[in-house]
């Protein structure tokens, strides 16, 4: 029997080292990612319900591996944030999706809003709000997504001072992930976003009748009655579109229209759109 465990204690040291192994060699290649310029933008439009013209554009950090390709977020932003670099990637992710930005108009593209994600740690970064002052999205206004969660992460009055900056700065506030979080509505309401999009997780279930529907219903008359800009995201199929356009939701996102897509694939999409809308 002794002999048994210590067989198991070798095994679970053997575990132990593996998984520090593993979580170096994130780490490494994380740090390569960043000295090599592999963080990148894609671009993920939204369009309003009704005219189906572009309302605005999400932008999504994405790793350009050399021979794995591109990789999603959950690939490398978990490790950016225990190694307390996340706040750099979305620094990054701002600059190349503004740089991108500015080439849209040259090309007729009408975009009325860019939205970037920050993470926690960004919001509480001064230099965040150095970089927004010198910055701007010349052909319409710039807004900050914030996952719901943030509410609990930050300080009540630090995150409040955090948004009152951004407002003074002109930046939109959009609460994301909404109808996941634990927040409460009327402490989410009071940081005044611009727009809240519902998680896609509410989304998926949509079908014409049941509690799905009466939920996604209700916040989107709450953001009638207090005049917040509604988008839905992860909308994938063609029911999706119908309920939410006859509740009357004003902004869609999500594979039904258009994947996230690499800056020049965003321009061809984008002119090519514009052309069918405008017919
Ligand atoms: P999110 O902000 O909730 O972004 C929406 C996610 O849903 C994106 O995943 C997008 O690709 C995906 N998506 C869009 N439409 C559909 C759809 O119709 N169906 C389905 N199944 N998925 C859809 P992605 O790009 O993998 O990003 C995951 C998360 O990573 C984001 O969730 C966001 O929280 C975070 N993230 C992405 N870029 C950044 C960034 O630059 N900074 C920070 N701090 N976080 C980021
Ligand atoms: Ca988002
Ligand atoms: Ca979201
Ligand atoms: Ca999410």
């Amino acid at each position: 029997a002794k002999k048994r465990g210590r067989g198991r204690v070798e095994c679970f040291t053997e575990e132990l080292r593996a998984a520090a192994v593993h979580t170096k060699r994130l780490s490494d290649e994380l740090l390569t990612a960043l000295e090599h310029d592999q963080i990148i933008p894609y671009f993920q439009p939204q369009f309003d319900a009704r005219t189906m013209a572009i309302a605005g554009v999400e932008v999504l950090a994405r790793w350009n591996h050399p021979t794995r390709g591109i990789l999603p977020p959950d690939r490398f932003l978990p490790v950016a944030e225990s190694l307390h670099r996340s706040a750099e990637i979305d620094a990054i992710i701002l600059d190349k999706a503004l740089f991108e930005a500015t080439r849209w108009r040259t090309h007729g593209i009408d975009v009325p809003h860019l939205s970037v994600n920050i993470s926690a740690q960004r919001l509480a970064d001064e230099r965040l709000f150095k970089r927004l002052s010198e910055i701007s999205f010349e052909s319409g206004s710039l807004a900050v997504e914030l996952l719901e969660s943030i509410s609990f992460e930050g300080q009540g009055e630090e995150l409040k001072s955090a948004i009152h900056r951004l407002k003074a700065l002109g930046i939109d506030i959009e609460i994301d992930d909404f109808g996941t979080g634990h927040a409460s509505i009327v402490s989410l309401l009071e940081l005044g976003p611009k727009r809240l999009k519902i998680d896609r997780k509410l989304i998926a279930p949509l079908e014409a009748e049941g509690a799905q529907l009466k939920l996604v219903a209700s916040i989107i008359e709450i953001g009638r009655s207090l005049g917040i800009e509604i988008v839905a995201e992860g909308v994938e199929t063609d029911t999706h579109v119908e309920i939410l356009r006859s509740l009357g939701c004003q902004t869609l996102q999500g594979y039904a229209f258009a994947k996230p897509m690499s800056a020049s694939d965003f321009i061809t999409f984008a002119q090519e759109w514009q052309a069918e809308n405008s017919k």
